[in-house]
């Protein structure tokens, strides 16, 4: 049993059976065990591979996308972008390196991390040496707090994924929370709790699904996007959403774990292990829509990367590649937008003020 299934296991004897998205928040934010708080999980050698560790031409449409933001906005004097979740800081580095070609963007960029993990933190601050000197923050709200009222970007790259989410199960009497609970060996185990949730919890659309369908909901990432939305129609400004999930809403259990590349059982070496969930974009655009901000997408990664010119970008680049490059170029090329591979399964949403026209990406 590792430390942290320790504490997980004390826990529940004390208080009781808790809800997947404590458990989720502890797995991987717990300050001493939790699994982005100890170590780097990208990379071959890691857990998993996100989309700007695969080709930094990822980074520079990204970066052109944000570009084209700011000179709709009038090329403003001053301008927060606030990334949520930098992992190593790579996407951030591309972005800012395909900045340069927009004059005068860089000098107006205030750049603003929201990261919980201080090994991350450290490994973003050596990445970005040189470029930038961004302020780290525990939480968008202090992130916003900062940006004073000015026009704002986003960006979130496979954030969404990693926030907490409940689980809910319908059955003969209403909806039942999945809980975390000991079982008679006292191992973590799954059981519903005996009591059914209210209905209000569960998204209208679902109310009539059948009996033994899963629902997910992550109040986390819907608060958060609400605070995104509400500062940006106030204040103005554009947010950029990228991860895997579903368009519209559904059923089903999409947590998972991944350890090494491979999906192993959600409740095994907690801490260890990475857990994310399906971002359901059509809650966040409907949150989006509360707050009087318009919505665009989501549409799949491949079609979005397309339409900025990822195909010509690898051309370029392909010009001046030995035959190991060129191949590299390739294959990276196609994981990012083949409808196989990353093309459809994630998807872009933006979001943005009323008054801001122009926004590419979403025909
Ligand atoms: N965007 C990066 C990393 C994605 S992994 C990439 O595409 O490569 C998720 C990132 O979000 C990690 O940096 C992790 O430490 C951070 N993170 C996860 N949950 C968080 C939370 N609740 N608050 C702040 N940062 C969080």
């Amino acid at each position: 049993m590792n430390a942290l299934e320790t504490y997980l296991t004390k826990l529940i004897k004390a208080q009781g059976p808790i809800s997947i998205a404590t458990y989720m928040g502890e797995a991987l934010g717990n300050a001493q065990h939790g699994y982005y708080m100890k170590k780097d999980p990208f990379g071959q050698k890691g857990d998993f591979t996100t989309a700007p560790e695969i080709s930094q031409m990822f980074g520079e449409m990204v970066g052109l996308w944000l570009g084209v933001c700011w000179l709709n906005m009038g090329s403003p004097d001053k301008i927060h972008l606030i990334e949520l979740g930098p992992g190593r800081g790579t996407l951030m580095q591309d972005i800012l390196r395909a900045m340069k070609v927009i004059p005068g963007l860089l000098d107006s960029i205030e750049v603003h991390l929201v990261e919980m993990s201080p090994v991350l933190r450290e490994m973003q601050a050596e990445r970005l040496k040189g470029l930038i000197t961004p302020k780290w923050h525990n939480r968008v709200s202090d992130a916003l707090d900062q940006s004073n009222g000015g026009p704002l970007l986003v960006i979130a790259n496979e954030f969404f994924d990693a926030l907490p989410i409940r689980q809910f199960q319908k059955t003969g009497d209403g909806w039942h929370e999945r809980l975390v609970c000991l079982d008679e060996a006292e191992k973590l185990s799954l059981q519903l709790a005996p009591v059914a949730a209210p209905e209000s919890i569960i998204p209208p659309a679902l109310l009539r699904a059948d009996e033994g369908s899963i629902t997910e909901v992550c109040a986390i990432g819907e608060n958060l996007l609400s605070e995104i939305a509400e500062y940006i129609q106030r204040h103005s400004g554009a947010a950029l959403i990228i991860d895997y999930g579903h368009d519209r809403h559904g059923t089903g259990n999409t947590l998972q774990a991944l350890k090494q590349h491979k999906y192993i059982d959600i409740l095994s070496d907690p801490g260890d292990v990475d857990l994310t969930a399906h971002v359901d974009f059509q809650r966040l655009k409907e949150i989006a829509h509360i707050c009087e901000t318009k919505t665009f997408g989501p549409v799949g990664q491949g079609d979005f990367l397309k339409f900025l010119g990822i195909e010509a970008r690898s051309q370029t680049l392909l010009a001046n590649a030995t035959d190991k490059q060129a191949k590299d170029i390739q294959t990276a090329l196609n994981r990012l937008i083949h409808k196989d591979e990353m093309g459809d399964l994630f998807k872009v949403m933006a979001i943005s003020d009323n008054g801001l026209s122009g926004i590419i990406g979403f025909e």
